[in-house]
């Protein structure tokens, strides 16, 4: 059916806006991230998820909104984000 074509072509263009610089970028230019059982992790389909930008993922922002998102101290932040291997996201 045509809607469902026109769904898929709508979310291609949703923007979106990364949390650590506020930038508004389509959707499909972001990481889709979420914290689960104290991990971060690709976005899964379910729960709560936020969206960075590649330029922010090592920045100092970044780290700041992770570490009070998933209740990380700033080390434990980095580490989570230098391991997260967000090549496999594209
Ligand atoms: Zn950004």
């Amino acid at each position: 059916m045509n809607s469902k074509n026109k769904c898929e072509i709508g979310n291609e263009k949703q923007i979106r806006m990364c949390v650590a610089c506020r930038k508004r970028e389509k959707q499909s230019n972001l990481y889709r991230l979420q914290c689960i059982n104290n991990e971060l992790i690709k976005f899964t389909g379910n729960g709560r998820s936020f969206y960075v930008c590649e330029k922010c993922i090592n920045s100092k922002k970044f780290v700041r909104y992770i570490s009070k998102l998933c209740h990380f101290n700033k080390d434990e932040a980095k580490q989570k984000i230098l391991t997260f291997s967000f090549s496999i996201l594209h």
